[in-house]
């Protein structure tokens, strides 16, 4: 036992330093090819490609124009995470009596305190939300788990730093180990996990102000048949927020997936959302996404205005004697028109 706990303390520390280093230098070199390589910044100039790099390091920033307080939130509980084991005064002094004898100013306890348990609320919070709203969020069990491995390491260094399961052999002893372990997993845990874009299927309408916004047009779509498919790769993403804060349906969002596969797969595109295409009744033409029409066809047709144009391609709106002169939602003619 005594060995496996040496092993905790001293070389598994460092296997986790060198994957975690390696690990980010790896994604971080991937996602400046990714972006350079975009036609968009031939078009956009430099201070585009600076503005997009800048976009990794501060996730989130247009997705805060449309949920202020959430982004709000998410913000301080980010910060808090990256705060509290940097500047903790506990953590600074193992880093001080270590071999490189490093010191800095530490956080006055209190504080460190206060932000653990706000760290420890939110996680509780994000779970409760995530089981209570699963259907709407489409969460899935890497949420939980991310969360989860998250909460850990605050958890038991709250209770190592003012002793509160000391009066219990068990965790007197192992305590601190079980604080490292799960310190070491979750800094394991960064270089897997990756922020994902997912396109809602209950809102979405498939109308791509998403891909016509993306910064880095790691979201593209191609209409192939009777669809219209959405792709999406996660270098080439830097969670910048542009497709939540442009989306008119509430439909995108970004979300943590913890998948060591995701690696590994630098070069691939993958596909995350099918929409079904409209065929125009006059012509055969796949003019618009479907859901996109049958939602506009609810909203006028609650107005009792007429809605015959919307089933056809602009082509055959301009060309059918039919169907000339009826703008969308103009007054529903006297006599029906049939669409031969
Ligand atoms: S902008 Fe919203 S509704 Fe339109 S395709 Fe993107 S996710 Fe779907
Ligand atoms: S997919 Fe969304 S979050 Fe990712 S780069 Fe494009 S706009 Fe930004």
């Amino acid at each position: 036992m005594k060995t496996i706990l040496y092993f905790v303390e001293t070389t598994l520390l460092w296997i986790v330093a060198f994957v975690l280093m390696a690990g980010l230098g790896w994604r971080l070199i991937f996602y400046v090819v990714a972006i350079f390589r975009k036609r968009t910044f031939s078009r956009h100039g430099t201070w585009h490609r600076v503005i997009t790099l800048a976009g990794i390091l501060v996730p989130f920033h247009r997705a805060v124009l449309k949920r202020p307080l959430h982004a709000v939130f998410r913000y301080a509980f980010h910060a808090c995470l990256f705060i509290v084991p940097v500047w903790f005064s506990g953590h600074i002094n193992v880093w001080e009596e270590s071999r490189f004898e490093w010191y800095w100013t530490p956080l006055p306890d209190a504080w460190a305190d206060w932000m653990t348990l706000a760290v420890l609320a939110a996680c509780v919070f994000f779970i409760i939300r995530r089981a209570i709203f699963a259907h709407l969020l489409e969460a899935r069990c890497s949420e939980f788990l991310v969360t989860l491995i998250t909460a850990m390491p605050f958890l038991s260094g709250y209770f190592l730093s003012h002793g509160t399961l000391s009066g219990i052999n068990f965790f007197d002893s192992y305590l601190w180990y079980f604080h490292l372990i799960s310190g070491e997993v979750m800094l394991l845990m960064i270089v897997f996990l990756f922020c994902r874009t997912r396109l809602s299927k209950a809102r979405c309408v498939g109308c791509a102000a998403c891909v016509e916004n993306c910064p880095t047009e790691t979201l593209e779509f191609n209409d192939r048949g009777q669809d219209r498919f959405f792709r999406y790769s996660r270098y080439q993403c830097i969670c910048c927020g542009a497709c939540v804060n442009v989306c008119p349906e509430q439909a995108a969002g970004l979300c943590h997936e913890l998948r060591p596969s995701n690696l590994i797969s630098v070069l691939t595109k993958s596909e995350i959302r099918q929409v079904q295409l409209k065929i125009c009744p006059s012509c055969g033409v796949r003019f618009a996404p479907a859901p996109q029409i049958e939602k506009i066809t609810r909203m006028v047709c609650a107005k009792e205005v007429d809605i015959a144009p919307l089933d056809y391609c602009r082509r055959c709106k301009n060309l059918r004697p039919d169907m000339q002169n009826r703008p969308i939602g103009s007054p529903q003619p006297a006599t029906d028109s049939t669409h031969s």
